[in-house]
């Protein structure tokens, strides 16, 4: 065992890439992209997977996950690596199964620019697209392969590939296909492979569904956990403002202004929601766009395109067409909807305040969400900082001295009337002025108040600490 192991299965871990023995063609491509140091479960899990053993990693997306599995693969596979032309010296040696198309295209990216010196052959496969031209790729050979479940079946069917050299697989967010309902294709593919093999799953949480799959795919693994992001992202700052359920729009449009980002992810809970949310923004001359799965790959691609270019500010997207998009240094998640599983709350405000870097997570709470709330608290054992924003507090006081005065004027129900909000927007994102909308005269208020709600100003999140 080389010292570097050694180390690491002692707990001290490698504190430099040199040090874990890897190829100088990878030391190289890790140069090119200024990784300087291992991350933590690069440190943990990048020795163990050198040995050969199964390892079962306990980590999210932003933990630098794919390098602490690619990496140790490509090494592994480095003894293969040949310039002939023949695809039968390119079969499938390593499998990466993901759940979503963004992330096996993200993993395919991440792996082409590790493998850059080596002659390593790569390629991906996943549906919503036509399936010819990965047909083409695949006969070619590819010594490592990263599919969606389901359309690497379609291939193995139509006899595009053979999996009978292949003798790594990774499960990245097994969770995640496991919640897709990929268990059935899961058990296909694995039957496939050669009962010889190393395999590697990972997973944000692990539920009793992911050990029993574990347990089944996996042998005598080492298992790799880091900290949780969670216990230990104190560089997110976490705020929840309460507002009227009809109050949400609204109340988004004015914390974008307000914190006047360069990149926000907003999360609905729905597609419908997540397209009727970026909707209105972009009515307010905000640049906002959907992702979800009833957009085409091209469009999501596309939609993804433009928010990394920066020609999209907002993003609004469910949680599974989130889930591991690679979107280096976003400064602030939004949960417009709090989720109704605690644990994405958890995978949501991850996506910002990645690597060291600062980040805002705010959701918005109306009474009916109360009891997300707390499922989300007692998950993360902390209590949120429960704000209100004042426009939105006026405006109750003034609805309810309307409607005590039996006037129910509409403009008399502008949130803004005395808060100076008409005034343009100096944010660089708006082509637009601001126009703000006055809210709907149908709308109403739910009567039942959120009981521990402090009166914070929205100041408290915006810079300032919060007077008593
Ligand atoms: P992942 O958790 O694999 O989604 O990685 C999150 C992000 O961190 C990706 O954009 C990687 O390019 C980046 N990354 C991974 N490892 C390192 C590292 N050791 N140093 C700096 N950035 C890294």
């Amino acid at each position: 065992m080389a010292e570097n192991q050694q180390k690491a299965l002692a707990g001290t871990s490698p504190e430099k890439f040199g040090d874990f023995g890897l190829a100088s063609e990878l030391l190289k491509a890790l140069d090119d992209l200024g990784y300087s140091s291992p991350t933590p479960i690069q440190s943990r899990a990048i020795p163990v997977i050198l040995e050969g053993k199964d390892v079962m990693g306990a980590a999210q997306t932003g933990t630098g996950k794919t390098a602490g599995y690619s990496l140790p693969v490509l090494q592994s596979l480095l003894y293969h690596a040949n310039t002939s032309m023949s695809p039968a010296r390119h079969p499938v040696r390593a499998l990466v199964l993901v759940p979503t198309r963004e992330l096996a295209d993200q993993v395919y990216e991440d792996i082409r620019k590790y493998a850059k010196y080596t002659r390593l052959r790569a390629a991906v496969v996943f549906g919503g697209v036509d399936i010819s031209t990965q047909t083409g790729i695949l006969r070619a050979g590819t010594e490592i392969l990263i599919a969606t479940p389901g359309r690497l079946l379609d291939h193995i069917q139509q006899k595009n590939v053979n999996l009978g050299q292949t003798h790594i697989l990774v499960l990245d967010e097994a969770d995640r296909m496991l919640d897709m309902g990929f268990l059935p294709d899961l058990q296909r593919i694995v039957n496939l492979l050669p009962k010889e093999r190393q395999t590697l799953l990972f997973s944000a949480t692990f539920s009793s569904e992911i050990r029993k799959l574990a347990k089944s795919f996996l042998e005598n693994p080492v298992s790799v956990e880091v900290a949780r992001k969670n216990a230990t992202a104190d560089n997110v700052k976490q705020a929840v403002y309460h507002v009227d359920e009809t109050d949400k729009n609204e109340a988004v449009e004015y914390l974008l202004r307000q914190h006047q980002q360069k990149q926000v992810l907003i999360f609905s809970n729905t597609k419908a929601g997540a397209s009727r949310l970026a909707r209105q923004l972009e009515k307010k001359g905000l640049k906002a766009s959907a992702i979800h799965g009833d957009k085409t790959q091209a469009e999501r691609m596309a939609v993804l395109d433009a928010f990394k270019e920066g020609n999209i500010s907002v993003l609004v997207a469910t949680d599974v067409a989130a889930r591991g998009l690679h979107i280096e240094e976003l400064p602030c998640v939004i949960n417009f909807d709090l989720p109704f599983v605690a644990e994405d709350y958890v995978h949501r405000i991850g996506r910002t305040g990645r690597a060291g870097a600062t980040g805002e997570a705010i959701s918005l709470c109306s009474a009916k969400d109360e009891k997300l709330l707390n499922e989300i608290e007692k998950l993360i054992k902390r209590k949120l900082p429960l704000l209100t924003i004042p426009v939105f507090e006026l405006k109750k006081e003034k609805i309810d001295k309307a409607e005590t005065a039996g006037s129910g004027k509409r403009s008399e129900r502008s949130p803004y009337k005395s808060v100076g909000l008409e005034k343009k927007s100096q944010d660089p994102w708006f082509d637009r002025p601001y126009v703000p909308e006055e809210p709907s005269g149908e709308e109403k208020r739910p009567e039942e108040q959120v009981s521990r709600l402090p009166k914070k100003p929205l100041a408290a999140l915006l810079g300032g600490k919060p007077k008593a």
